[in-house]
């Protein structure tokens, strides 16, 4: 099957797989999609379920990437997934997955390793990459340390400076060699307008710019994986359906659960969790899109945006049309997303409650994020109580340890630190400061490439 993507804005042509991810968002500032969604067979299921977690991956990748050779794509996905997603029991039927296990304990850490991977095989001899990104704390740390070393391609990392914790700012600027960190007097959604101003820019065509946020679909396809991870290790047949609690803030986790459910994974519902950022869940409320700006401040950090860049996949999914502004062209079919999504925005005070009692009741600790999903799912079975006997699979996207100050405060505990953080706080910084307009980010760019 020869899959092209198309761009969601429709204004730029369909290209392969290698030209969407190196050139991350579509010359008309479109988000690149599948034209196609290949299907995992009976067959594929049943084999899913011995597979470790670099071979599942190979086996779904393969379905897309069929430009690079089966043998390669496994040897990528071998070195990069060392680590697998931990799926811990809480109650009989609700699982926790733990997808913090990677370099830098954040679930971006699936998408990023490959990623850099896809992205060295995809790049032309004697050609330099550049990959520019925005980050709330998370894409930063975790591409940070998937592209170190890699050669022939240099990072520029833009993190709003008051938004990012001590911990993420410090595996973004504590490694230097082709990583560059920059932090910026401004929000998270002044980063991403900043880069997404950076890519249109006609001006900047040589550096070889590309992005590895979410809008890149390099970040999406791997994340589609786990939520057959999850299938695989949890039901007992293969038609068995799952709702899954997704902390959603960009919207890219929740995307790459979508793409699986469009190649077939069994999906009973999503249950999408936003923090007190609620333009989505507002959305299905009322069927109106309204962004937030400034975005606000909440304890579950990685998840303060207002505009997420991501829903526009959403709505294209669904048969709808929506622009980079936010602007929707043409409805999507809102009743049937209604149907198969549970949108519901935690605020803050519920956050740390969630922190609080679930270590209380059942010993297991969350952190912010995995927190916002799981009040979701606790509020989605109290709406309906009759679903109480289905599958849940709740997701915790950050290691509890990446938020030392804010576990303390609730709980009056240490989290135990991962050994990915140990010695972190010893390492020496390195980054610059610069305003948060485009202006001083076309300078930097210009002064360093
Ligand atoms: C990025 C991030 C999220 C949100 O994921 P999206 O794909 O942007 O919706 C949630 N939790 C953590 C810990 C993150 O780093």
């Amino acid at each position: 099957m020869d899959i092209k993507y198309y761009s969601t804005n429709q204004k730029a042509p369909a290209v392969d797989f290698f030209s969407a991810i190196l050139t991350g968002q579509a010359p008309d500032k479109g988000l690149y999609m599948p034209d196609k969604f290949p299907k995992i067979t009976k067959e594929d299921f049943a084999k899913m379920r011995d597979l470790e977690y670099f071979e599942l991956a190979a086996l779904i990748l393969s379905k897309y990437l069929k430009e690079i050779p089966p043998k390669d794509l496994l040897e990528m996905c071998k070195s990069a997934y060392t680590f697998y997603p931990r799926l811990e029991n809480v109650t009989e039927n609700k699982f926790l997955m733990r997808l913090d296990t990677g370099p830098t304990a954040s679930f971006k850490d699936f998408a990023a390793q490959i990623m850099s991977r896809l992205m060295q095989f995809a790049i032309k001899k004697g050609e330099k990459l550049r990959v520019l990104t925005a980050t709330s704390g998370d894409t930063g740390s975790a591409i940070a340390h998937a592209f170190h070393n890699i050669k022939n391609i240099d990072v520029v990392i833009l993190f709003p400076i008051n938004e990012v914790s001590n911990k993420q700012r410090k595996q973004m600027t504590t490694l230097g060699g082709n990583i560059k960190a920059v932090a910026i007097k401004g929000k998270f959604d002044d980063a991403q307008a900043m880069v997404k101003e950076a890519f249109a820019d006609k001006e900047l065509k040589g550096l070889n710019l590309t992005s590895a946020n979410s809008i890149n679909i390099a970040r999406l396809l791997p994340q589609s994986v786990y939520y057959f991870w999850a299938h695989a290790k949890l039901t007992k047949n293969i038609d068995d359906k799952i709702i899954f609690s997704v902390p959603s803030g960009n919207f890219g986790d929740l995307m790459g659960g979508v793409l699986a459910w469009k190649m077939g994974l069994p999906v009973e519902k999503f249950i999408i969790a936003t923090n007190a950022n609620n333009e989505v869940p507002r959305f299905f409320s009322n069927g109106t899109y309204e962004k937030i700006e400034p975005s606000i401040e909440c304890i579950s950090n990685a998840m303060n945006v207002g505009h997420p860049s991501n829903f526009v996949r959403l709505i294209d999914a669904f048969g709808g049309k929506m622009d980079e502004k936010g602007n929707i062209n043409k409805a999507p079919r809102l009743e049937e997303m209604r149907k198969f999504f549970y949108a519901i925005s935690v605020n803050d005070a519920l956050t740390k409650e969630t922190i609080n009692n679930v270590y209380k009741k059942y010993k297991v600790l969350l952190e912010p994020h995995g927190a916002v999903a799981w009040y979701g799912l606790e509020k989605y079975l109290k709406e309906y109580p009759d679903d109480n006997k289905k599958l849940y699979v709740s997701f915790e996207t950050a290691d509890p340890a990446k938020f030392p100050e804010k576990i303390h405060k609730i709980l009056n505990i240490e989290p135990e630190t991962p050994r990915s953080l140990v010695g972190l706080d010893k390492l020496k910084e390195k980054y610059e400061t610069i305003d948060a307009n485009y202006a001083s980010l076309y300078r930097l760019l210009k002064d360093n490439f």
